[in-house]
């Protein structure tokens, strides 16, 4: 009995340690502050009071506040952005807001912080995977922008100028050497610009699911990209909200047979809310919290947790906000 005692202890005190590690293990809440340099008018609904809003929100969530690793992020180099981006384009970009910027597309406004506001968006992205895959956080959701689902290899469209998923899935191969890559994107609109980035490489999967017919046009079920890595889910508007999330799971359900995550990739947009002037979708904060939690779930069994989320669309800016918290609370409370 004494001879026991003492591994007894030792596997109870490792046990323990193990636990605490685990638990100690944040949440990161990645932002930087020249997000709100892209100046887009407040006549435009991308403007920097939609982002503003979630650390105010956050502020009413002290318990979450001080559960989370608080990030600046950092600007993304030319290089990084030419991960996914035509070198000329993104110099066009620098040298646009440079000169006081205007419209790059009718819907797409430049400011002159815009191209550090960009870079910064894209940074914060690519910060929060090296934080997941160091280890210095469990998972990451970066509160950015300027958007960036939309914007394609050679050109901005739909408030996005630079692609911050698709480069972040881009640079999870390049810098960490990773083989398979998975992104969700439950952004209201089709993630045009990240399916163009990412279709390329068989070692990335992208769902995508958005209301149809509907701005960019694009997202059919039959696009499946070359390498059949697409799982598109175009939807009616006006569903109700199970009807949408049964949907979501069935295409990641498709992607992840016999093919296992290493790092999970979300396009967080929340202008599939109920009520968002720039969709039809359905979905409650708590609904968001519901799909978190679950998908939490999948990646812990998938890939140790590794997961990072950035915003996209959401243009009510206190319900997105809400959904926001919703979204980190659930982060939050899977990963302890
Ligand atoms: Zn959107």
């Amino acid at each position: 009995m004494t001879m026991l005692l003492p591994e007894t202890v030792s596997v109870a005190v490792a046990a323990v340690a193990v636990d605490a590690v685990t638990s100690r293990m944040p949440v990161a809440f990645v932002s930087h502050s020249d997000c709100g340099l892209h100046d887009t008018g407040w006549g435009h609904v991308e403007h920097v009071g939609r982002l503003r809003a979630i650390p105010s929100a956050l502020k009413y969530h002290p318990e979450l506040f001080g559960d989370l690793l608080h990030h600046e992020g950092r600007h993304a180099t030319p290089e990084e952005l030419a991960l996914g981006h035509d070198a000329a384009y993104i110099e066009r970009v620098r040298t646009f807001a440079d000169q006081g910027g205007g419209h790059l597309d009718p819907d797409t406004v430049v400011s002159t912080g815009s191209y550090l506001a960009a870079t910064a968006s894209v940074g914060c992205v690519l910060d929060a995977i090296d934080l997941v895959l160091d280890g210095r956080a469990s998972r990451a959701f970066c509160a950015v922008r300027p958007p960036g689902h939309h914007a394609v290899h050679d050109r901005a469209m739909g408030f996005c100028l630079f692609g911050n998923i698709g480069l972040g899935a881009l640079y999870a191969l390049e810098r960490h050497e990773l083989q398979r890559v998975l992104i969700i994107d439950w952004d209201v609109h089709h993630g045009n610009g990240t399916q163009s980035l990412v279709e390329h490489d068989a070692r990335i999967r992208f769902v995508s699911i958005h209301q149809s017919p509907w701005y960019p046009g694009t997202g059919a079920a039959h696009e499946r990209g070359e390498f059949g890595t697409l799982w598109n889910v175009p939807m009616a508007p006006g569903l109700s909200s199970t009807t949408y999330t049964a949907a979501l799971w069935q295409a990641i359900d498709n992607a992840t047979r016999d093919w296992t995550p290493q790092l999970v990739l979300v396009s967080a947009g929340f202008d599939s809310l109920a009520g968002d002037p720039l969709g039809g979708f359905t979905w409650t904060a708590e609904d968001f919290a519901t799909m978190t939690r679950e998908l939490g779930r999948r990646t812990r069994h998938w890939c140790d947790g590794r997961m990072v989320s950035a915003l996209e669309g959401g243009y009510a800016p206190a319900a997105t906000a809400t959904a926001a918290i919703a979204h980190l609370q659930a982060l939050v409370d899977d990963a302890s």
